[in-house]
């Protein structure tokens, strides 16, 4: 169970409980540092078996998303939310706007934005109760779906794998095993087709498959299996997590791992085997950071030039870390961890803490009800 032990132990600050037994609320919000502005992390939406499961997953994503902004150089902490539940029997209007009341409590500390089985319209609903909630769709002065401006990270991330390990950015010529026909992977196939790749991909949903081959004319659909034994240049994971584990990492024929997955590596220590076998990863949390960077500048006034100059900054960041990892020896996923923490660092040197206050990120161009 929760403790202080362990809020101490992860450098939590804060989690708070919401419950509401009149739509049948049950959400936690944690909220791990706010070093570096008010808290940023989306809100999961997931039936889990116990409460411990929600509170150890809040507990974990919500310092991912410390690293996240931190490495991306957002003026954001990071915080993330869950809403104990069944998307399919449980979301109700009054359940979404419950929560938006308790999160306008917090009082600008944590905003939220979608994250799994959260769509635009429990957004829409949260947003008509607390402004602290970003990926709003743009009829509502928001940033709309994020997914296109993920895959543009990742496809930037791309760039730098291929700079790093053929000395040239350009995916011309060059081979990619795509994972996941979704939202960013779609998104991303386009990008890859138009630089003159050869895609081939898999995907488990007939629908997605029919869509990704009308947008990437000439993409080789693949096993869902099959995909792991593509020799390529890169192999994209953008379906699940934890799919460089101990059944693949052998079977992969690719120079670089580099995809919008969350979490690609089992655990750590695939990360070292990668390396080992001279294949280079992307840092998967800082390559799939283009989402959270278009939804950041929704506080100042989103623009598509804006978000978008913002997203390719991915490609000099991670040549950055790149650079970290080769200097001083270590794996790239630490490197990535090392330059995260660095900013931490120096910024909590310079500032005091709690400095999540969301008056000073207020904005004009965006109004909900309350103002
Ligand atoms: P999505 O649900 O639209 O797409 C995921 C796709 O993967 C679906 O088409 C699904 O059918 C497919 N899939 C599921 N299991 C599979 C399997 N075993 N083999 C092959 N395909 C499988 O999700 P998305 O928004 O495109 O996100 C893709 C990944 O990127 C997720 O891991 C997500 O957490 C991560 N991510 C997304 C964003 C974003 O802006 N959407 C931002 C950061 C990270």
């Amino acid at each position: 169970m929760i403790s202080f032990e362990k809020l101490y132990s992860e450098g939590h600050e804060e989690v708070v409980f919401f419950s509401d037994p009149t739509c049948n609320l049950k959400a936690i919000v944690a909220i791990h540092d706010t070093t570096l502005g008010p808290a940023l992390g989306g809100t999961r939406m997931w039936p889990y078996a116990s409460e411990e499961e929600a509170i150890t997953d809040v507990l974990r994503l919500s310092k991912g998303m410390t690293y996240k902004n931190s490495v991306s150089g957002l003026n954001l902490g990071g915080g993330k939310a869950v809403i104990i539940g069944d998307p399919k029997k449980d979301k109700s209007e009054a359940l979404f706007r419950s929560y938006g009341s308790f999160l306008e409590t917090l009082n600008g500390r944590y905003i939220t934005a979608e994250d799994v089985n959260i769509g635009v319209e429990d957004i829409e609903h949260i947003f008509t109760e607390t402004n602290n909630v970003v990926g709003v769709a743009k009829t509502h002065g928001g940033s709309g779906n994020p997914s296109p401006y993920t895959a543009r990270g990742v496809f930037r991330g791309i760039e730098a794998s291929l700079t790093k390990v053929f000395g040239d950015r350009s995916v011309k010529g060059k081979v990619v095993a795509l994972q996941g026909a979704g939202c960013v992977g779609t998104h991303l196939g386009e990008l890859l087709y138009e630089g003159g790749a050869k895609v081939y991909f898999t995907d488990i949903n007939e629908e997605n498959i029919a869509r990704f081959k009308e947008a990437v004319p000439h993409a080789e659909l693949v096993g869902v299996e099959e995909i792991y034994d593509v020799p390529c240049d890169v192999y994209a994971p953008c379906a699940l997590g934890a799919t460089v584990n101990d059944n693949t990492i052998d079977r992969l024929k690719c120079k670089i791992v580099a995809g919008a997955a969350n979490n690609q590596l089992a655990e750590k220590r695939h990360g070292d085997i990668l390396r080992e076998k001279g294949m280079l990863y992307a840092p998967d949390y800082l390559i799939n950071a283009g989402g959270v960077m278009n939804v950041s500048i929704e506080f100042e006034g989103w623009s598509d030039d804006k978000a978008t100059r913002m997203v390719d900054t991915i490609f000099d960041k991670t040549m950055e870390v790149f650079k970290i990892s080769e200097d001083q020896n270590i794996p790239v996923y630490r490197a990535t961890d090392v330059l995260a923490e660095a900013r931490l660092e120096a910024i909590k040197k310079i500032q005091g803490r709690f400095m999540g206050d969301m008056k000073s990120h207020r904005f004009p161009g965006r109004k909900n009800r309350r103002g």
